[in-house]
């Protein structure tokens, strides 16, 4: 899937570490910092080492996928942003927004990108002319600052954090609407393909729009909004919202109402012509008129949403990955390296490689066998697979999600796999 989907834990940029870090409260944060996918530069502002990249590369791809679905075209946005855009819609001031100014300047001129609805408006005037040019669709995958005063949940809550941020236009409020629904089966696919189950949820606009919202939440304990959710239809609203209360009737269905605490993965925005007001983004109707462009926004955060799968994907030993996501699919292991183990582990990694297999090879030497398990059971890849002296010609299975072993060859499990 990318250039080189075989690596040598020898020769592995990051190691394992056994304690967790102090300065870290939430599971992710410690999982990911033992495990080598990350590394903590300051409070909520992470690096992501190459085992952590490919997690967040594959989350990348599943979203790209179902958003050139969509009609989504992919391109970048500037991070730098001038003053004059966000003061365009009053957002200057917001709490969150990163403000920086040149080394000469008192006062700062620029912004860095806390969200891009400003930035695309403009793009868009300059393109859109007439009924004929929309509706248009284009998104980014690109980094996001906001100084969130708690930053305590790592990759739950960054101030450096990557986002994919789609952006819609339309020449009216109901083909926005035909649109948003569009999104909305995107989004749950995502997550489904990222091995979580998205709850579409009714939330507030926040510093994005006085319309209703749709959140996508994940339920985890650990999460920071509350959610009414029907245990039947699974219709939900967020608390900040709700009239809803535990016990209480769906109103759709009837069900029983629960409150449950739920990460926010995903958020959509029905933005209407705030924007294209703020930018003059108007487009020539049928009949000659001109009218603002009708706009929505749609948001997943990217390393969240990995955050998210660890929280929810974890035993007392380690991270237990989705397979879509995981690094690799294969952790491969030589135990006992007595030469012949060791050249055998060589051809079966060479053979994995050439099927095509994501293989981690964890060839060190003076590491013990229950070293490398536990390493293996921190990393969290899907399929371990171990050979000694002891399997002979044959290769021990195991699935980081049972604790079921299998002796096989090399052939059913390639097929396996
Ligand atoms: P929250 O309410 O959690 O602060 P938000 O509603 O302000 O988030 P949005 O502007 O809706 O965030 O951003 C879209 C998506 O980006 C969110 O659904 C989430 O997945 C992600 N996201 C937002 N803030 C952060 C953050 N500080 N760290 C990581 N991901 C974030
Ligand atoms: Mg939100």
């Amino acid at each position: 899937m990318f250039y080189n989907d075989c690596v040598r834990q020898s020769e592995l940029f990051s190691k394992t570490r056994r304690e967790a870090p102090k300065d870290e409260e939430s599971v992710n944060a410690k999982l990911l910092t033992r495990g080598g996918f990350v590394y903590k530069n300051s409070a909520g502002v992470y690096s992501f080492l190459p085992l952590g990249w490919r997690v967040l590369k594959k989350i990348a791809d599943i979203i790209r996928g179902e958003m050139d679905a969509i009609g989504g075209q992919e391109m970048l946005m500037a991070a730098l942003h001038d003053k004059r855009y966000l003061t365009a819609t009053g957002r200057w001031d917001v709490g969150v927004v990163y403000k920086v100014f040149a080394g000469n300047e008192d006062e700062p001129s620029f912004n860095i990108s806390w969200t891009h609805e400003e930035v695309i408006a403009e793009i868009a005037a300059s393109y859109v002319n007439s009924y004929q040019d929309l509706p248009l669709a284009a998104y980014q995958i690109q980094t996001k600052f906001r100084h969130e005063p708690r930053a305590k949940s790592g990759l739950l809550r960054g101030r450096e954090f990557l986002m994919k941020d789609l952006y819609s236009f339309h020449v009216s409020e109901n083909d926005l609407n035909k649109y948003y629904q569009k999104v909305a089966k995107a989004y749950h696919k995502i997550f489904k393909r990222c091995g979580l189950k998205s709850i579409y949820t009714l939330a507030a606009g926040g510093e994005f729009t006085v319309s209703n919202t749709h959140e996508f939440q994940i339920l985890a304990d650990v999460g920071e909004d509350t959610i009414c959710v029907c245990e039947k239809c699974e219709y939900a609203e967020n608390k900040e919202i709700s009239k809803l209360k535990t016990g209480d009737k769906c109103p759709k269905c009837g069900g029983a109402v629960m409150e449950k605490r739920a990460i926010e993965v995903g958020n959509i925005f029905p933005l209407g012509t705030k924007y294209s007001e703020a930018f003059n983004l108007r487009f020539t109707d049928e009949r000659g008129e001109k009218k603002y462009v009708v706009m929505g926004s749609y948001g997943i955060g990217l390393g969240r949403t990995m955050g998210t799968a660890v929280e929810v994907f974890h035993d007392g030993r380690g991270i237990v990955w989705p397979e879509n996501i995981a690094p690799f699919k294969a952790h491969l292991i030589s135990i006992n390296r007595k030469q012949k183990t060791e050249d055998r582990g060589q051809k079966i990694y060479d053979k994995l490689q050439k099927a095509g297999v994501e293989v981690l090879y964890d060839d060190r030497e003076g590491v013990s066998a229950g070293e490398k398990f536990n390493d293996a059971d921190l990393i969290g890849i899907p399929y371990r697979l171990v050979i000694s002296d002891k399997t002979k010609n044959e290769i021990e299975v195991k699935r980081r999600d049972s604790d079921e072993m299998r002796t096989m060859n090399l052939e059913k499990i390639l097929k396996l796999l």
